[in-house]
């Protein structure tokens, strides 16, 4: 909520505090005398920042190769480049590097703990960006800088980075709620100011169904930002209560089956919220016709700042390579199957009825695809059966928020409508597709 109320203020600042949730996986990962040391710091305001990427290792962080040379006294050195880091010139950095030689996948990575106060790291460059200027990224160069190891050797991008990236996927589904508020709230303002032909352009079929649809998207995404955020922290409190005392066989079940929601949510709220963060930021602009493309308006910044969204802590197509295995494992399925079974007020049956008529057209797609035995097709259909799970779920989180609260009635009937073309269209498109047509779109 906070990451969220503060981006739609102003983007680029909210990546300068917590949005990487960074302490969290050193409070998860670190030795006791290293949460001591560190987590302090930041609750007293220091920054800190996640460096992964580098100039040959972007989505794919298997190839990272700042290298991590071990000390006589135990400590590390660090030495290389590291690239795109936010707030690089924090002062305590988690930083991936190689510390197995020879090796070349993902096993040989470890995560390691830089202080800024110990040196030996410069900022070569920040960059100069398209949108969040507020927010430093910036190309750094570690010359033999001292680093000490976090966790375990050879699992820095196996388990801790995974689940930094989850936090930090939170988190920019939580920004990209931010900024689809501000520009649902700047397009609203000027659509009820703005007159044409004698009339506020509200008041134009074409106008206010483009601002119903903006309402409805921004809605379903902070729907399902919460309900991941739900699933999150009930995972994670079962993990600290098992620090203390070990958890009954129930607990770990439900534990269990909470952290596996965690994991198919999160792909999707950050791919498919970035992705409405978007869209609603182009309607924005819409909507303010000629005045949008001036800089005089907030609606051009929040145009810029929303196209970061899609792209950092894994692109739009990573989250989809992400979530696809919970299509293909039926995760998805069996929630929509729980939210189906939830009761619904009589005057919104109908939107429950269109949704267990999409879920049908889903089960059906997945099938179409998954009987065909051949993981590239499943890859090339993974977007359109991510979408249409989200459409879903996203439609019962709506339903269920309209059932308890008439001020959602709208937006779930508007996503809902919605929904039922995005998931017909897709359909449509797996029924009508020969696998052998994918040699169409190769390059
Ligand atoms: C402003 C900004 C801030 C950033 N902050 C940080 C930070 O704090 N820390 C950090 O470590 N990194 C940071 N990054 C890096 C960011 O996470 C990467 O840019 C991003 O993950 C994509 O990597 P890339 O740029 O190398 O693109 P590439 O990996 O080269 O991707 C190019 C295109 O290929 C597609 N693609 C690649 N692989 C696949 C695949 N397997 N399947 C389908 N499509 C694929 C991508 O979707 C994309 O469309 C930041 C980047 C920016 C721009």
């Amino acid at each position: 909520m906070a990451a969220d109320i503060v981006s739609r203020a102003d983007t680029g600042f909210e990546n300068l505090w917590g949005l990487q949730d960074c302490a969290e996986t050193i409070y998860e990962f670190a030795s006791e005398e290293q949460k001591q040391r560190f987590i302090p710091r930041v609750c007293n305001g220091e920054t800190m920042s996640m460096d992964l990427t580098e100039p040959d290792a972007g989505s794919d962080l298997q190839s990272v190769m700042l290298k991590a040379t071990e000390q006589p006294d135990g400590t590390w050195r660090l030495n290389g480049v590291k690239r795109f880091i936010t707030n690089g010139d924090a002062d305590i950095h988690l930083v991936l590097a190689r510390s197995e030689d020879g090796t070349k996948d993902g096993r040989g990575l470890s995560m390691f703990i830089y202080d800024k106060r110990d040196g030996g790291v410069d900022v070569r460059r920040i960059e100069n960006k398209m949108g969040i200027k507020g927010s430093p990224t910036c190309e750094l160069v570690y010359k033999n800088a001292k680093a000490e190891l976090c966790g375990s050797r050879r699992l820095g991008l196996i388990k801790y980075v995974m689940a930094l990236m989850n936090g930090a996927r939170l988190g920019i589904a939580a920004q990209s709620v931010g900024v689809s508020e501000r520009a649902y709230r700047e397009a609203l303002a000027y659509a009820l100011d703005r007159k044409q032909f004698g009339k506020a352009i509200i008041e134009f079929p074409a106008v206010y169904e483009m601002l119903a649809v903006m309402k409805a998207k921004l809605d379903a995404s902070r729907a399902l930002l919460y309900e991941t955020a739900r699933f999150v922290d009930v995972y994670k409190i079962y993990e600290d209560i098992a620090k203390e005392r070990s958890l009954t066989p129930e607990e770990r079940k439900e534990m269990k089956e909470f952290s596996k929601k965690a994991d198919a949510c999160t792909p999707m709220v950050k791919g498919m919220g970035s992705e409405y963060c978007n869209q609603n930021a182009y309607d924005c602009i819409q909507i303010h016709g000629g005045s949008g493309f001036m800089k005089d308006y907030a609606c051009e910044r929040v145009y810029r700042d929303a196209r970061i969204t899609s792209i950092y802590e894994g692109t739009t197509q990573l989250q989809v390579v992400a979530a696809i295995r919970h299509v293909t494992t039926g995760t998805y399925l069996n929630m929509i199957r729980e939210y189906q079974a939830q009761e619904v007020k009589p005057e919104l049956m109908w939107l429950r009825d269109n949704l267990m008529a999409m879920t049908e057209s889903y089960e059906k797609a997945v099938n179409t695809v998954t009987e065909v035995k051949d993981t590239a097709y499943v890859d090339f259909m993974a977007r359109r059966l991510v979408e249409m799970a989200g459409n879903i779920i996203m439609g019962y989180l709506l339903l269920n928020d309209a059932n308890s609260n008439d001020e959602f009635v709208r937006s779930a009937e508007v996503y809902n409508k919605m929904a039922q073309t995005e998931v017909a269209k897709h359909a449509d498109f797996i029924a009508n597709f020969k696998p052998e047509q994918q040699a169409i779109y190769k390059a």
